[in-house]
């Protein structure tokens, strides 16, 4: 079987940014699953692994339009301490929900002073170059029930 839509795809990654800093990593825990050609996964990584086979290692440079958007400068915000409940409780790189009329967000503090903080919503790795080492562990087909769902379900068949 070759990485292709509807398959399930199980790898184990690391994946560093333009200073060679580890951002995120399967090592030593059970490799990413998840269901191929339905969004699960940034858009530049399922087109690196798309019609590859287990075993297939790469290394790959996803650019931020491909991976998690662009920095959007629109999206960051800075608000008076005084409109924030348990404002004294944050930290810079917190981050902290939103709720707005489309529903709950995620926000990162990135900035803390006396008066004002300030949230940006961007996702924390818009506007990065992500640097992906993969290894393609295994490929297997989806079940019917995962296909509906359109994403993978655990070994015991709950959700996760
Ligand atoms: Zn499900």
């Amino acid at each position: 079987m070759t990485v292709a839509p509807d398959a399930v795809v199980l790898i184990h990654y690391t994946l560093k940014n333009d200073a060679g800093e580890v951002l995120d990593s399967s090592e030593g825990a059970e490799p990413l699953t998840y269901l191929h050609g339905r969004g699960n996964l940034i858009p530049g990584l399922e087109r690196e692994l798309e019609g590859k086979q287990a075993g297939v290692r790469l290394q790959v440079a996803i650019e931020p339009e491909d991976g998690y958007g662009e920095h959007d400068e629109q999206l960051v915000q800075r608000i008076p301490r005084t409109a924030i409940d348990n404002a004294t409780d944050l930290q810079e790189g917190m981050q902290v929900q939103a709720q707005t009329d489309e529903g709950t967000h995620m926000l990162t503090v990135t900035q803390l002073d006396e008066e004002s903080i300030t949230l940006d919503g961007n996702h924390p790795l818009a506007g990065q170059t992500l640097h992906f080492e993969v290894e393609i562990a295994e490929i297997r087909q989806a079940t019917a029930e995962e296909l509906a769902h359109g994403h993978v379900h655990g070994p015991d068949g709950h959700h996760h």
